[in-house]
């Protein structure tokens, strides 16, 4: 008996596709409606189900006898067709798939006694589709295997049932329940599961005829030999290469004969049976939210609610091809489970539009090895985010040597560290990827992402402090330069400590005069003496204006504020000027004064369509929707910076 440890040591294989993960592909679904198995029934009551074409059905109503259910499936199998119409249309298609590394399954579903057995084993007169299968995919794995062809091949056999959420091996009944595991490539093997290797149709039988008696059966009301277990045959192929680079493929093909979908209440179940038909029916429940799942293209796939689905995750949806064969019964006392199993495979394929994938396992012994996201994250992280039940199995050495690599490899490590330009390519990169919308994939994660955006930011403004800084100091030194040059204009001096409009002067060093000028001033002031732009003193909320020939020293300077007074020559320029823009300027114009926003610039062009231009400033007074108070906040805010402007251009 040759007990493998299955996939053991096995880590150094890796799957080999496209660059992102296959969308998930679609369950497809069949359905088999069996003939009546008692003549008798067969004359007396008309059938309940009845088939429309080679795709759908229709079922009475049993709420309104004048209607019926219609049903829709990739295929539709009525009473009179044979086991090789099954088997030719919806199964052997698939079977080539392994010899590309790929995985399949096929799952018989249906309520107990509605032809599942009969389906996928069939009889030694109607063999069912596991022997069919078997006998096909050993001729293929001769001939590709033969000598002189590129690939080795060589067939393995498992034969396992779940009862009772436990996993049993049929080769082996003595060994207990199994575990399920998955290895760091997200295979999913169960370690000391008996696996034998087949080469002929006749060895197979000759393993898996003794092992179906060792099968969990019980009688209920509904089926005299109802199996009260999945049943699970797991044929192996695998493929050495026999040249370099001497690849290797494994592909899995799940045939399962599952336990019947009846609904418990109407079995007549009690006590074991009772407790068998809940185990029964949860993983048949979570076999149903995951194919949901699956055919949804949900985030999240509840593989581990059960053994059933934990085992066929990798073999169900996403890599794998699967198809689900739904028998039914066309007794009328099969009604209920047959709408119920009806409405089950329907579910199973709701999304028909999503295109078959079939990207999917190619398992290369010495490709290149491509990371999967879990060694991406890194061992911990890996770790978490499989979750504390999980173990590892595999090589320790091979384990490590990964987690090496995927230091090595990750995008995410040693980012503080790395070179300003450098960082700032990647960043510029991320960004262009995140424009591309949701087919972008970003580089960075997004918590470490935002922090070295973060950096980059405080280091820019940190420059632009440092630039400013300069810039006044510059400032101060002209002022200095000048003030030297002109004695007699001492009086009139400038400090200039920020080129801010407004600024409160404090009492540190008492100041006869301040002459604060806007920035762009500070040239021609420099140039001409002749001061045009004077202060205006604040006093508390009363304002009071200050010659510029007074002299006498600021008290209480901490208190006071300062504002500009213009001469009458700039003043009258920056009226002209928004006169000007108040009757000639577009409504977008006179949104970029200040105070003035887009309701109020549709006032003003408004107003000015019927009365006519404006004849001073102050007539804006007059437009409907501004106030005395609001012009005259409106011409303090935008005088000075019209009056100074032209005039101070470059
Ligand atoms: P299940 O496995 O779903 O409980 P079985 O496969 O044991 O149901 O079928 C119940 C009975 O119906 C068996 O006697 C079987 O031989 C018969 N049967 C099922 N399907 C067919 C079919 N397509 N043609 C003829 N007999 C069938
Ligand atoms: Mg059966």
């Amino acid at each position: 008996m040759a007990a493998a440890t299955a996939g053991a040591g096995r880590c150094h294989l890796s799957k080999v596709g496209t660059g992102r993960r296959p969308p998930p592909a679609r369950v497809r679904v069949a359905v088999r409606l069996r003939p009546f198995v008692d003549g008798a029934a067969g004359a007396n009551e008309p059938p309940c189900v009845r088939g429309i074409d080679s795709c759908s059905l229709e079922v009475a109503n049993w709420r309104n006898y004048q209607e019926t259910l219609k049903y829709q499936f990739d295929a539709f199998y009525g009473e009179r067709s044979s086991q090789q119409d099954i088997y030719a249309g919806s199964v052997q298609p698939i079977l080539r798939h392994l010899l590309e590394g790929q995985n399949a399954s096929v799952l018989a579903y249906g309520p107990t006694g509605a032809g599942k057995t009969h389906t996928m084993l069939g009889s030694p007169e109607q063999p069912g589709v596991i022997p069919r299968a078997l006998m096909d995919l050993l001729q293929l794995t001769r001939e590709e295997g033969a000598e002189g062809r590129p690939w080795d091949l060589s067939v393995t056999m498992s034969y396992l049932e779940i009862y009772q959420e436990k996993v049993l091996d049929l080769l082996d009944p003595a060994s207990g329940d199994l575990v399920i595991r998955e290895d760091c490539r997200g295979n999913i093997l169960i370690p000391g599961l008996t696996q034998k290797p087949i080469t002929s149709f006749s060895e197979f039988e000759r393993h898996f005829l003794p092992a179906s008696g060792n099968r969990t059966v019980g009688a209920t009301r509904l089926n005299q030999r109802s199996s009260r277990s999945h049943a699970v045959l797991l044929v192996k192929v695998d493929q050495r290469e026999r040249l370099a680079p001497f690849r290797q493929r494994e592909g899995k093909l799940y045939l399962i004969d599952l336990a019947g979908s009846e609904d418990n209440r109407r079995t007549g179940n009690q006590g074991i049976r009772l407790k068998e038909s809940g185990a029964i029916n949860t993983s048949l429940f979570v076999l149903g939210k995951v194919v949901d799942a699956l055919n949804q293209g949900l985030p999240r796939v509840p593989y581990r609610d059960s053994k059933l689905t934990r085992l066929l995750q990798d073999s169900l949806g996403g890599s794998a091809h699967s198809i689900l064969i739904a028998n039914i019964a066309p007794e009328r006392r099969f009604y209920l489970d047959t709408v119920s199993a009806l409405n089950f495979a329907a579910r199973s394929k709701e999304v028909i539009n999503r295109p078959f994938t079939n990207e999917s396992l190619q398992l290369h012994a010495l490709a290149p090895v491509k990371l999967s996201q879990k060694e991406l994250l890194g061992p911990s992280e890996a770790k978490r985010a499989r979750g504390p039940e999980e173990e590892e199995i595999g090589n320790p050495e091979l384990t490590a040597s990964a987690a090496s690599a995927s230091q090595k490899l990750s995008p995410l490590q040693k980012l503080s560290n790395m070179d300003p330009a450098m960082l700032e390519r990647l960043l510029s990169l991320d960004r262009l990827l995140g424009s591309q919308g949701s087919q972008g994939t970003p580089l960075l994660n997004t918590p470490k992402r935002e922090r070295m955006v973060l950096i980059k930011t405080v280091e820019e403004k940190d420059l632009e402090i440092e630039r400013l800084k300069m810039k006044q100091k510059e400032l101060e030194a002209k002022v200095l330069a000048q003030e030297a040059l002109d004695p007699k204009e001492k009086e009139n001096s400038l400090t200039v400590h920020r080129p801010l409009p407004r600024r409160t002067v404090t009492g540190a060093k008492p100041l006869k005069k301040a002459v604060v000028m806007p920035l762009q001033l500070i040239q021609e002031q420099a140039a001409s003496p002749k001061t045009e732009i004077h202060i205006l003193k604040k006093r508390g909320r009363k304002r009071k204006v200050e010659s510029s020939q007074v002299s006498e020293p600021v008290e209480k300077a901490s208190e006071d504020c300062w504002e500009l007074q213009i001469s009458p020559e700039l003043l009258a320029h920056g009226r002209q000027k928004i006169l000007d823009l108040l009757n000639k300027g577009s409504a977008r114009d006179l949104r970029s004064l200040q105070r003035i926003g887009q309701k109020k610039a549709q006032l003003i062009v408004g107003w000015r369509e019927l009365h006519g231009p404006f004849s001073q400033v102050e007539d804006l007074e007059r437009v409907e929707g501004i106030s005395g108070k609001q012009m005259e906040s409106f011409l303090k805010a935008n005088l000075l910076s019209l009056a100074a402007g032209p005039r101070c251009g470059p």
